[in-house]
């Protein structure tokens, strides 16, 4: 990409900045070094997305990443791909560490060996360090995923906080009040459960709690007991859950409390995903009005729903904007929202990098450099435009990137 002055200035600044990532779905080192990597793996995460939007199939995209299969087999089905995801941003983070790393501008059949080798070569111990720390310049990496027992500091976990299950399925938590060694009697009896992993969490070093959006509706004990009861019996399955939910609602409203008890700070998803009517920022509306006492930090700028979001940033004290992610599904929606964010949002409200990334670690890379473009554009423009001075400039980005998410999650 080419920069303005002003912006490749910016980007050299950004550069300096020992940024919090506010947001990855890392496994621990030991975990990650376990499986399989290589150079398609550069296409594993978020290319996926705009491939199946393309007309690829899970079990085909499951076939390009089986090292089992051929090269010959796996490389025809990115080939058949890799042209309509090329614009793509996610395409071009991919691009962006794979030229950083192994200099490489794609990956090809004369270049997956040579690339596949300088990766399982930095696949080792120490990985993270010389990824994070040294290339990206990250100093602390807020991190969600179900296993938190890291192998050093950099990573800092921010568990899920339990509405759904660990991993966000409703069958998943059905399973558990029904029966087996997890059954539950009452209803009181599994929200002291939930209750009370929170407060273990945070003894254990959790910084924070995540949770989804869910279509709202006002908590209510009877009708979440109601659903307890039914789904204890069998009469009802949570393969296909209500929506909304009433016992998810009642437990979000009920967790909220203890996340508020305890202190620690309760990120969200919004937006993005499949019917993501059901993820619009604007459901949790209540909730922020119920519990002034959390912090709420609102994930992915509620992508499509950008600008609601920086409204309710506006109008709720305990409500963060965090940008992680959005970079990566779109730098220009990201960059005119950020815009609009700055001319009615505090600057301590905005959060502006987390790379949302699983498995090509190298990736985080090419997310923070979108990010450090989305944030160099804007406020490059309003440098040049008169509006804030170089210095206020610099400053706006400082916050963003590594103030207000250490301040947030306590981790400076
Ligand atoms: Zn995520």
């Amino acid at each position: 990409m080419r920069y303005t002055p002003t912006e490749a200035k910016l980007m050299s600044e950004l550069k300096q900045l020992r940024v919090i990532d506010a947001h990855e779905h890392l496994p621990p080192e030991r975990l990650r070094l376990a499986e399989h990597t290589d150079a398609l793996t550069f296409f594993r995460q978020y290319t996926r997305l705009i491939m199946f939007s393309a007309g690829l199939d899970e079990q085909t995209f499951m076939r390009m990443h089986d090292p089992e299969l051929s090269l010959d087999e796996r490389l025809a089905i990115f080939e058949k791909y890799r042209d309509l995801i090329r614009a793509s941003s996610p395409a071009r983070a991919a691009y962006i560490a794979l030229e950083k790393f192994y200099g490489e501008e794609d990956v090809t059949r004369e270049n997956f060996e040579a690339i596949t080798g300088k990766m399982q070569a930095l696949y080792r111990p120490g990985l993270y360090q010389k990824v994070l720390v040294e290339q990206c310049g990250i100093q602390v990496v807020l991190q969600n995923y179900p296993e938190m027992d890291y192998d050093d500091a950099l990573l800092r976990p921010v568990p899920a906080i339990g509405i759904e299950g660990e991993w966000g399925s409703f069958p998943e938590l059905a399973e558990k009040i029904i029966g087996g060694k997890h059954g539950f009697n009452s209803l009181d009896d599994y929200l002291d459960e939930r209750a009370e992993r929170l407060r273990r969490l945070k003894q254990r070093g959790a910084v924070g709690f995540k949770m989804n959006t869910h279509l709202y509706a006002e908590p209510d004990r009877e009708a979440a007991e109601e659903v307890f009861r039914s789904l204890r019996s069998g009469e009802r399955s949570w393969a296909r859950p209500d929506v909304p939910n009433p016992m998810a609602n009642y437990l979000t409203d009920r967790l909220l409390a203890v996340a508020g008890e305890v202190g620690l700070p309760v990120a969200v998803h919004t937006g993005v995903w499949g019917d993501f009517r059901q993820l619009d920022p604007k459901e949790l509306i209540p909730h922020i009005a119920c519990h002034p006492q959390v912090r709420f930090d609102l994930f992915h700028m509620g992508i499509p729903f950008v600008r609601d979001m920086g409204r309710i940033g506006a109008n709720f004290s305990n409500v963060w904007l965090n940008m992680c992610w959005a970079h990566t599904l779109s730098p220009t929606m990201a960059a005119n929202a950020l815009d609009e964010w700055i001319d009615q949002v505090a600057a301590n409200k905005i959060i502006a990098f987390g790379g949302d990334v699983r498995w090509p670690v190298e990736k985080v890379y090419g997310h923070l450099v979108l990010a450090r473009e989305v944030v160099a554009t804007v406020l490059g423009r309003r440098i040049d435009q008169g509006l804030l001075t170089w210095d206020q400039g610099v400053s706006l980005a400082r916050m963003w990137f590594v103030d207000n998410p250490g301040k947030l999650y306590n981790v400076l």
